[in-house]
């Protein structure tokens, strides 16, 4: 293969699929530079009249960056020192004008936003190649975008072991198929990358070797899983050595916090300086791309809120040239309110205040975190892994008391996360008793099978987890078995989140699951 050990930017035009070189302008765009022209009266341009708007005015009431978000602060209850934000015009005026973010816009977005992402982008990520910005509706459409951008029908994707259900589902009407590569407590493995790469045989996998890689780099949904960053450069390199292209769809980015510490009481948020909050979070992808192959994309989903559908895309400029053709044809600017909200919002705070707002998230996602594995220390005797017999497990594992001999049960292996809304799971089956009954039916798939019904019989209990199934890298439409994905016979995941319910609810649902498990692991 082309093997490439270039280190200043270089050119990734041959990333570009048939579809999307095919893209042109819009004609009407061209026409836009002569509107502007002295004395021009333009009758061409098809733009209502902001005078036919109905809206005049908006005003937004907000927190403050470090308003106290603890459990028992009531939503929509009058803060002691709301942030007040208008956005008028004519003889409604306001911080902002308005009638721009009624009209139409270019495609790309709102200029000053932009900006503002851009310099965010400078300040956390320092990007060492040219790069340039594009919002965007969200990181779901963003990946769509990103895919109509770079994969031909039929191509394969390289994605971690257990990845994102919606990225996979957008490919299976194109043929497209994911090919996972196995990940531990440091994410994606670079060896296991590298003998893929280096191994990659076109006529029996019946696809060129891939060119895109997909990773959720930060508090993976589902794992939990941030790649180290040893690992990134080792990544990194792989990508430059055999010519790949990075997707960091990374949500998670600002959500990473410290890990676990048995009965840690009543910690109360407290912002760090921003250049000292900043050296706290992993260097990206973006940070370390020298050749300007990865594509970021960034979402205000988890940082403001997943309404206001809004994102931004960091990446070279001919990908973003390209991107922004897409743009102008399926979405347009995203939507005007949104946009104008978020620029408000953010001129207020400042990008320093903004910092802060998301160390003031971040505090409320280690909680809950905490909440969720104080539970598990509650229901469950938990110990390292190192000290438990099983092979593959994770950090920490669960276990209950063996009722015949008094020794401890391993239940369930999980992760600490340090990042993000997830703890992923492994389950063992071994000692289950009907588990083993379930293996004798010689059904295809008893793992699963075993895992469904467990399942169910969690839900009869009134407590929900996600099945690990959904994350599994799907070959088409077909599920694949147990067995033949190569996983570890008598185990099966299941993704815990700890995003929304309260300290109590995570409780309480601790507890009925520990019951479902008494039942089974007696
Ligand atoms: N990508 C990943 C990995 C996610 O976990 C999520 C949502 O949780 C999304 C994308 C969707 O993001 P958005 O709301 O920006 O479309
Ligand atoms: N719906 C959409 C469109 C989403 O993007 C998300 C967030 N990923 C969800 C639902 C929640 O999904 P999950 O529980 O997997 O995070």
């Amino acid at each position: 293969g082309s093997i490439n050990h270039q280190s200043g930017p270089v050119d990734l035009s041959h990333h570009i699929n048939s579809k999307s070189k095919a893209r042109h302008p819009s004609p009407l765009k061209e026409i836009i530079k002569f509107m502007g022209y002295d004395g021009m009266v333009s009758l061409a341009g098809g733009l209502p009249h902001p005078a036919l708007f109905p809206l005049e005015q908006v005003k937004f009431n907000c927190l403050t960056p470090s308003a106290s978000l603890s459990n028992d602060r009531k939503v929509g209850s009058a803060a002691a020192d709301p942030l007040s934000l208008t956005i008028g015009r004519g003889s409604f005026p306001g911080d902002l004008e308005l009638t721009q973010f009624l009209q139409y816009g270019s495609g790309s977005g709102n200029r000053q936003l932009i900006e503002i992402c851009k310099e965010l982008t400078e300040r956390v990520h320092a990007p060492p190649s040219k790069y340039d910005c594009l919002l965007h509706i969200g990181n779901t459409n963003a990946w769509a975008k990103v895919v109509g951008l770079l994969c031909e029908d039929n191509d394969m994707v390289i994605v971690e072991e257990f990845t994102y259900p919606s990225a996979q589902a957008l490919w299976i009407p194109l043929g497209i198929k994911a090919v996972p590569v196995s990940a531990d407590a440091e994410g994606i493995q670079s060896k296991k990358l590298r003998d893929l790469l280096v191994n990659w045989d076109a006529r029996s996998r019946g696809a060129k070797r891939p060119t895109v890689l997909y990773l959720v780099s930060v508090g993976s949904n589902p794992t939990g899983v941030t790649i180290s960053s040893q690992r990134r450069r080792e990544i990194y390199d792989l990508c430059v050595e055999f010519d790949l292209i990075i997707v960091e769809d990374d949500p998670y980015y600002f959500l990473q916090y410290p890990g676990y510490e048995p009965s840690s009481e009543n910690a109360v948020f407290q912002p760090k300086a921003t250049e000292e909050f900043l050296k706290t979070l992993i260097p990206s992808f973006l940070s370390m791309d020298t050749q300007g192959r990865v594509i970021r994309l960034d979402s205000f989903s988890k940082t403001v809120f997943p309404g206001l559908r809004m994102g931004y895309f960091i990446t070279n400029p001919v990908f973003i040239e390209r991107l922004l053709r897409a743009s102008e044809v399926e979405t347009q600017d995203p939507a005007g309110l949104s946009e104008a909200f978020v620029l408000s919002l953010l001129s207020r705070w400042g990008i320093d205040g903004y910092l802060t707002w998301l160390q003031n998230l971040q505090f409320q996602y280690q909680t809950r975190r905490n909440w969720l594995l104080d539970a598990f220390y509650a229901n469950f005797t938990v110990l390292p892994a190192a000290n438990s017999p099983l092979p593959k497990a994770q950090g920490l594992v669960a276990c209950v008391e063996n009722k015949a001999d008094g020794g401890l049960r391993p239940v369930f292996s999980f992760g600490d996360p340090e990042a993000g809304m997830f703890v992923w799971s492994k389950f063992y089956f071994q000692d289950v008793e009907r588990f083993s009954e379930i293996e004798k039916e010689s059904l295809e798939d008893p793992e699963q099978a075993f895992a469904d019904e467990l399942w169910k019989a969690w839900a009869t209990e009134l407590v929900l987890l996600t099945p690990g199934s959904y994350y599994h890298p799907w070959q088409g439409a077909d599920k694949v078995s147990t067995k033949a994905r190569g996983a570890e016979p008598r185990t099966a995941h299941f993704r815990f989140s700890f995003a929304t319910p309260s300290e109590e609810q995570i409780h309480t649902g601790v507890k009925r699951m520990r019951k479902v498990i008494a039942k089974y692991w007696g």
